[in-house]
């Protein structure tokens, strides 16, 4: 959790500290019997069901499973760039501009944005609703944003482009936070420092799904795929929820929405009732395959039998 101020998830008026946001989701859960095992999974089976889940010194067996260990955002690895007291993450430095950028931090500052891709251009251009300047700094001297979001960028008048430009340092003090950033040209060599309040590290987010490499589908990136309509993944019995299957929306509130989703797709899943499946395929827990046009169902043993009730 990097988030330290919450303030875009609804039912807090006043905002709260990220924390306390995860310790009152966490009391909630706990009332209603949810038993919780701080534990590192190293590694999964996911063959068969039960599934097997091992811990350094537990074994864990699950009829269903949900996955939601996030994505995490990438860092530079730059000074200045760690979290409070180590740099000025928290104090400046962000990687999220829908969570941080209508901070009272931010408004009417000059900030930095690093990366060139649609992440990029995204952060760039929301942050100009509340920015006095937004400069993007990208490595080259081309952006790998799509045609449209960068045409966007251009076009937006309080957004300045620095091309050919590395970031790093972010250059602060404890009291006043962000105070401006170091750049290197990869040419030439040259430095030169920029004045600004505050920096947005836009380079891409990496889902935390290496554990299921090779037993979850995924897409080119990474993440988990599930199918929109439910949180099925390719496997009858695995869900996913939050950032870990979502590149798109990454807020607390969208998360804890499909995490909903995948609750009520394993309930069901439990309840012996069909699930739908990437492949538009409804599954159940006894192997039953129910057709994408719901017409026909094939059963654990191959046999194909209509999906409508018998006659009278
Ligand atoms: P991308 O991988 O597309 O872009 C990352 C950018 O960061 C690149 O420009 C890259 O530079 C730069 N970068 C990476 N590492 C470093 C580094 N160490 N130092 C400096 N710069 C670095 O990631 P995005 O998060 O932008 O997009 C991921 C996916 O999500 C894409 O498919 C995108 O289309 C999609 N997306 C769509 C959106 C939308 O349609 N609304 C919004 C956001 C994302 P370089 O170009 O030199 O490699």
């Amino acid at each position: 959790m990097i988030t330290t101020d919450v303030e875009n998830y609804p039912g807090f008026a006043k905002g709260i500290e990220g924390p306390d946001l995860m310790m009152q989701f966490r009391q909630q859960a706990e009332r209603f019997g949810t038993e919780f095992l701080e534990e590192w999974i190293n590694t999964v089976e996911l063959q068969e069901r039960p599934f097997t889940l091992h811990t350094d010194n537990k074994v864990i067996k699950a009829e269903t499973l949900i996955i939601a260990s996030g994505a995490s955002a990438k860092w530079l690895g730059i000074p200045g760039e760690a979290k409070t007291p180590h740099g000025f993450g928290g104090n400046g430095v962000s990687a999220c501009a829908t969570c941080d950028g209508p901070l009272p931090a931010f408004r009417n500052k000059r900030l930095v944005v690093v990366g060139g891709g649609d992440t990029a251009m995204e952060e760039a251009t929301f942050l100009t609703r509340y920015a006095s300047r937004v400069y993007v700094v990208h490595r080259r001297d081309k952006l790998r944003a799509s045609k449209i979001m960068q045409e966007k960028a251009f076009r937006n008048e309080k957004i300045e482009f620095i091309w050919n430009a590395s970031v790093t340092e972010i250059l602060g003090t404890p009291e006043h936070g962000v105070t401006g950033v170091r750049i290197k040209n990869p040419d030439d060599g040259e430095h030169f420092t920029l004045d600004c309040e505050g920096v947005f590290i836009a380079i891409g987010h990496k889902p935390n799904t290496d554990l299921f490499k090779g037993q979850i589908d995924m897409d080119s990136v990474g993440y988990l795929k599930t199918n929109g309509h439910s949180t099925a993944t390719n496997i009858p019995g695995v869900f996913a929820c939050g950032d870990v299957q979502d590149s798109v929306y990454r807020q607390a509130v969208t998360a804890a929405g499909t995490g909903c989703m995948s609750a009520i797709d394993a309930e069901r899943f439990l309840d012996h009732l069909p699930v739908e499946m990437p492949s538009g395929e409804g599954v159940t827990m006894e192997g039953e395959h129910i057709t994408p046009d719901h017409q026909l169902i094939i059963t654990a043993t191959g046999e194909i039998i209509p999906n409508e009730p018998a006659p009278e």
